[in-house]
């Protein structure tokens, strides 16, 4: 049986623009298709009527891409760990998250901005993050947060702040850094007191030879991440681990596995080796 995820608008992460970049715009860092970025900031500076034209002419050149997401939803959800790993290294996930609650709250626009949302401790570690989440983006299309209704206080998405009409096409990065923040900080510190929420439509149904086939549908990545958490954490998972030589997370392959990688194990055993030789010296 082949799942697929598929987007019902065209604001659900599996827009996959061609190519993404980054983009500042009156101080927020946002990853994007960049024509169609370029093109909408330039009509919103002139105040051109015409914004809603440019954004369906960019959506047409720049194509949504539909991808099988769900079959390498283990792949997803390890690089998006992978991005918290980053960021915990330079101590942002616990700047922003002491435990597993989170959701910063978004009144207007200026909350976005990189001053005030400070999701780095150097222009050396902005580069390094966005860069990261950039190749993700580029590799498995946007994250979805634009729609998240948690983020945001008294407003539904960004798609109603002011007009934000770029929120179809981009994705401001204080706000993905803040839901990575908040993913990892709910993986690493397991917390009976919080819990996650997402949502995800299964359909079943039967084809022309009336063989049952059922559909996985997320309206955007990050449904997508949240869902194969769960079915990597749970009974029908081989769970997820964190290798004590390097530290990152990786799903078993087999229960006994306690290293993410044979390399990792034997230089685990170089080092206990060379520390036992110490000792006995
Ligand atoms: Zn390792």
């Amino acid at each position: 049986m082949k799942n697929i995820i598929y987007a019902k608008n065209i604001r659900a992460s599996i827009y996959k623009p061609k190519k993404c970049e980054i983009i500042s715009i009156n101080g927020i860092t946002y990853i994007g298709g960049s024509n169609s970025i370029k093109e909408y900031s330039e009509a919103v500076l002139k105040n051109s009527a015409d914004i809603e034209q440019i954004i369906s002419r960019a959506m047409e050149v720049e194509k949504m891409i539909e991808y099988d997401a769900f079959s390498i939803k283990e792949d997803i959800l390890l690089r998006y760990i992978k991005l918290g790993e980053i960021l915990d290294k330079m101590g942002i996930v616990d700047k922003f998250y002491s435990n597993s609650e989170c959701t910063c709250m978004i009144e207007s626009l200026d909350d976005l901005k990189d001053d005030s949302f400070e999701y780095f401790t150097s222009p050396e570690n902005k580069e390094l993050i966005d860069n990261s989440i950039l190749d993700f983006v580029n590799d498995f299309g946007l994250v979805g947060v634009n729609d998240i209704q948690d983020y945001f206080w008294g407003v539904n998405s960004l798609g109603e702040l002011d007009n934000f009409t770029i929120s179809i096409i981009a994705e401001p990065i204080s706000l993905i850094v803040n839901d990575i923040c908040c993913f990892y900080s709910f993986v690493k510190h397991a917390n009976p007191e919080y819990d996650m929420d997402f949502d995800i439509k299964v359909s079943l149904y039967c084809n022309q030879n009336k063989v049952w086939k059922s559909e996985y549908v997320f309206k955007s990545l990050w449904h997508l991440i949240r869902y194969s958490l769960v079915s990597t954490l749970t009974s029908d998972g081989e769970g997820l681990r964190q290798c004590p030589q390097c530290n990152s997370w990786f799903i078993p392959s087999n229960p006994k596995a306690e290293y993410c990688s044979a390399a990792c194990r034997n230089r685990y055993n170089v080092y206990k080796c060379r520390k036992a030789k110490k000792e006995n010296q």
